[in-house]
């Protein structure tokens, strides 16, 4: 089972200074800032995915890449723009979540097929349309017309993209994306594809899915799958369901969620293999609006901030020194979070107090966890942040191997 992990330009900067929360003066960005498989060993993914939206950053929820980047990528190539080892492979798409809301995929074949060859990709992905919607297999509701415009489309692009590689002597290995609304129209795009050619398929389309739900749809899709066509599952993460979902031919999937959760989640934003902890917002008096605008109304002292953010973070590496108590830590953390929250939101301080008791950063063996202690679990900045987030990969993939396939 390989899992691939979506790009979207997450870096961090290895001479980051946490005590002063200043960069390098040397740094070059470029040169210098390191992607998670060069921060962390074993590498914790198989590969990288990248999509053409994330990279022409012209639609919604895109523009990750500056125009020398975009140059950079292609100039270089995928794999030592990334600086990849051999082991890592990459696969590429195009992004069908930034244009959702368009009538059709914004992309033309050959524009595709000259972006996947151009940068050197392993593997592309035929573009597709993605179908909001799921009607299980028992229910008798009808698909909404535009599903079944989304899935001829998706279809006849997939028909267009493999002729036009193959006539062009693609060196990517095409795949077909299949786009469903329910266990039977899955396996009526799975059988198309195969029927043009393809043996790697891309299941599209199923995010908002329940486990059993993709289960009932890989059940369908076994009846017409082909015995050597191999599955991707296109952002799914369900660490729980893989062993079940290679039993159906699936080997492999793409997803973000362990990564963004470290700093996008309420909750559960350092993993371990067994558990989640809550990380520790020390906010920066400048970098957080809520806070700014109680300051610039006059209801909170900026000096007091100040002060109660260092004492907080002092608290902290005082604590991961073992030279001061708990009870000192969570004073401090209570006394700068009630400045930050008003008063109606919830408290933190009881998974706080949680994370600090457990302090599972001592027993992580990620080169980040070793190397910066305590810094990890807060929520601060995005130094800190996607360290937490690169060390979220190593746990999944601890979990990944130690699962048994066959
Ligand atoms: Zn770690």
């Amino acid at each position: 089972m390989k899992f691939y992990f979506p790009d979207s330009q997450d870096l961090v900067s290895p001479t980051y200074d946490f005590v002063n929360d200043e960069y390098s003066p040397y740094r070059v960005r470029q040169r210098d800032d390191v992607y998670a498989h060069q921060a962390v060993t074993p590498i914790p993914y198989d590969g990288i995915l990248v999509s053409k939206a994330v990279v022409d950053g012209s639609m919604k929820g895109a523009g990750k890449y500056s125009t020398p980047q975009r140059e950079r990528l292609y100039r270089l190539g995928v794999r030592n723009f990334f600086r990849l080892p051999e082991t890592c492979s990459t696969i590429g798409d195009c992004g069908a979540f930034n244009y959702i809301d368009e009538e059709r995929p914004p992309y033309e074949v050959d524009e595709v097929i000259d972006f996947y060859g151009r940068c050197g990709f392993d593997a592309g992905i035929s573009i597709d349309h993605i179908i909001f919607g799921y009607i299980p297999q028992e229910s008798d509701t009808e698909p909404e017309p535009a599903w079944l415009e989304r899935q001829q489309i998706s279809l006849e692009l997939a028909e267009n993209f493999l002729a036009a590689a193959k006539k062009n002597g693609a060196c990517f290995e095409p795949v077909g994306a299949a786009q469903g609304w329910g266990p039977d129209s899955y396996a009526h795009s799975v059988a198309q594809l195969q029927k043009m050619g393809y043996r790697r398929i891309a299941l599209g389309g199923m995010v908002p899915l329940k486990s059993h739900e993709i289960l009932a749809c890989l059940r369908a899709i076994d009846e017409v799958r082909n015995h050597d066509a191999e599955l991707h599952l296109l952002g799914i993460n369900r660490v729980d369901s893989m062993e079940q979902f290679a039993r159906h031919g699936v080997t492999s999937f793409d997803s973000t969620s362990v990564f963004r959760q470290a700093f996008m989640d309420d909750r559960n934003n350092y993993h371990t293999a067994t558990d989640a902890y809550t990380a520790i917002r020390v906010p920066q008096v400048d970098g957080n609006p809520a806070l700014k605008r109680l300051i610039l109304s006059g209801s909170v002292s900026q000096a007091e901030a100040i002060t109660a953010e260092r004492a907080c973070l002092r608290a902290l590496r005082e604590f991961d020194g073992e030279e001061t108590s708990l009870e000192d830590v969570l004073t401090a953390l209570q006394a700068y979070e009630s400045l930050v929250l008003g008063p109606k939101k919830k408290s933190y301080l009881a998974l706080y107090e949680r994370t600090l008791s457990d302090a599972p950063w001592r027993a992580c063996p990620c080169a980040l966890c070793e190397k910066h202690g305590i810094e990890i679990a807060i929520f601060r900045g995005s130094e800190r942040n996607k360290r937490r987030g690169f060390h979220n990969l190593t746990v999944l993939e601890a979990k990944m191997r130690s699962l048994t396939f066959g």
